[in-house]
């Protein structure tokens, strides 16, 4: 590849990772690729989902999914733990440190060394939540 090709190539990585960066909606690559699109209009959906696995390969992102159709990418590359809502699919970041004593748990009860774990919890999020109860006080009336 010649230095402008190269060039070409850094740039839109970077574009890319601080379009997933500016968000904390855990996007797809659909989302990330509109949102691309409007600072590069000749960027293909390919490229978007090429870049999307380097990024994730570097560990400047994460690939999150859930059983559902399509992934979800996640550009804080702190380790973090997720909430997803079975109600309207939202992925919410949880704001509490990683659980260290599960990994000597683990190490100590299988003889292993871990390095990271993930932890996603199911349910239902506030605000769909809220819309319940709302429904429901509508439906006693
Ligand atoms: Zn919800
Ligand atoms: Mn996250």
């Amino acid at each position: 590849m010649n230095k402008k090709g190269f060039l070409r190539k850094t740039k839109q990585r970077e574009v890319i990772l601080s379009v997933l960066r500016s968000t904390k909606s855990h996007p797809t690559a659909d989302w990330v690729y509109q949102e691309v699109r409007k600072e590069m209009p000749n960027i293909s959906l390919g490229t978007i989902y090429r870049n999307l696995k380097i990024l994730t390969e570097m560990g400047e992102a994460t690939e999150l999914s859930y059983g559902s159709t399509y992934s979800r990418f996640d550009g804080n590359a702190e380790e973090h733990y997720h909430f997803v809502c079975e109600s309207c699919d939202n992925v919410f970041d949880i704001d509490m440190p990683i659980i260290e004593e599960l990994e000597r748990e683990v190490e100590a009860k299988m003889g292993v060394k871990v390095s990271r774990h993930r932890l996603e919890f199911y349910g239902k999020c506030e605000e769909c939540l809220a819309k319940e109860t709302e429904q429901k006080k509508n439906l006693a009336n």
